[in-house]
């Protein structure tokens, strides 16, 4: 008999999160999903509820718990509101893997506490690297916790270098990007751009934030830092590689010149998966790579001037210290204000840039730091929007 893995889901009603009951309800010998938490969307989860029979909902937006619980009252499923009961639902006995497919700084704390707990990590909320990458490598190590990439990148990485020498092997990581539905587009026109273009994806269907940090390429900017925490690189030893067909899904160079990568159609179930399955290969039905089909693979040098996000990334890693938090904390105002449409595309670098300029980096944050920061962070960037 396998053994069965009990999955706590940090927002199952989002992208990753809805992929990640596909995947659990394909193998139900070998994953059950225990904890579901969502911030307000109480239909989807209720009815997510009903079909996986969890332990514990949790919905954080209070103003729900009500409707959540009288709809689940027939039911053994616990149910709890508030961000605290984020934290506690994710480190009880009926837990084994935490992913965190939470979107933002809202999943630093929840994984923190996971961490604390001893629970393995399927990370998908790259946020919590990009902020405190220091403190959760500290911490994995300290509990002895694996932490296991979800990103489509980072998993391609991941699996690129099982089984090789990486104590000196890994010179250089190859990080692929799709470009994002701009890559041709002048500057002039980039500036004229609308959140409903910016919104289509032509590779990935993801949520809104994600899909609008891939436009402006700060995506990859988080990518390229949640790299350097999860592989023990530099950004210097980071390659961002424009590839528009999203088949190679990253690589690696090692000593000897080899570059191994991870090929597969663009599919988030396969990498959210191989996190859960780790370090089994389980079989996953969808679509299959048809080399034929696609004829040739395309690659570009990413163009900082046209897409200054991913510039203003590598200095805030080289910057150190909560510079990368602030870049963070600035992009989710900023981001969401583009989206409502308070600000033009262009606005959300310049915001950025701003901001990081205002803001003094402080040396080996604490978490409080951390959280002291993105609010003064935020903050700022709402002067920014006006
Ligand atoms: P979505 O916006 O689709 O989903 C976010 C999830 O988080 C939802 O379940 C949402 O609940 C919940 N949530 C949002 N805010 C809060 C909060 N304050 N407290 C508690 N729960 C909250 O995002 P994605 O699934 O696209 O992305 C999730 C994370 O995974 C992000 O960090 C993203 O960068 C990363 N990622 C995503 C990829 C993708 O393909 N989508 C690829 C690689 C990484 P509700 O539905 O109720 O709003
Ligand atoms: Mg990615």
């Amino acid at each position: 008999m396998p053994h069965l893995k009990r999955i706590a889901i940090l927002g199952s009603t989002g992208s990753i999160g809805t992929q990640a009951l596909d995947v659990i309800s394909q193998h139900p010998d070998r994953f059950r999903a225990t904890v579901l938490t969502a911030g307000s969307n109480a239909d989807l989860l209720i009815s997510q509820a009903r079909a996986f029979l969890p332990d514990t909902v949790v919905i954080a937006d209070e103003t729900r718990y009500d409707q959540v619980r009288e709809a689940l009252a027939d039911l053994p499923v616990k149910v709890f509101t508030g961000a605290e009961s984020l934290a506690q639902a994710v480190t009880g006995s009926e837990v084994d893997i935490v992913l965190t497919a939470v979107v933002g700084f809202a999943g630093l704390v929840p994984t923190v506490a996971a961490i604390k707990a001893g629970k393995t990590i399927a990370l998908a909320n790259k946020e919590t690297l990009v902020v405190a990458g220091a403190i959760i490598r500290e911490l994995c190590a300290r509990y002895q916790v694996d932490l296991l990439p979800v990103d489509s990148e980072h998993s391609a990485i991941f699996q690129s270098l099982l089984g090789q020498d990486t104590t000196c092997g890994l010179r250089r990581i190859l990080l692929t990007a799709s470009g994002g539905p701009f890559r041709h587009m002048s500057a002039d026109e980039i500036a004229r751009v609308t959140p409903e273009q910016a919104l289509r994806h032509p590779s990935w269907h993801m949520g809104a934030k994600i899909t609008i940090d891939s436009a402006t390429m700060l995506n990859k900017g988080f990518e390229m830092i949640e790299a350097c925490w999860l592989f023990g690189a530099t950004p210097a030893g980071i390659e961002v590689v424009v590839h528009p067909e999203s088949v190679i899904h990253s690589a690696v160079e090692l000593a000897d010149g080899a570059v191994i990568a991870q090929l597969g159609v663009p599919d988030m179930r396969l990498p959210i998966q191989f996190a859960l399955s780790f370090p089994e290969r389980l079989e996953l039905s969808g679509e299959r790579l048809d080399l034929f089909a696609l004829g040739s693979l395309h690659f570009e040098r990413p163009d900082l001037d046209r897409f200054p996000c991913l510039r203003l990334a590598y200095e805030a890693m080289e910057a150190g210290g909560t510079m990368p938090c602030v870049l963070n904390g600035a992009n989710e105002i900023l981001n969401a204000a583009f989206r409502h449409h308070r600000i033009g595309f262009t606005d959300i670098a310049r915001g950025i840039e701003r901001v990081m300029h205002d803001m003094p980096s402080i040396a080996r944050p604490s978490l409080d730091d951390l959280i002291e920061t993105d609010r003064e962070a935020r903050e700022r960037a709402e002067l920014v929007v006006g």
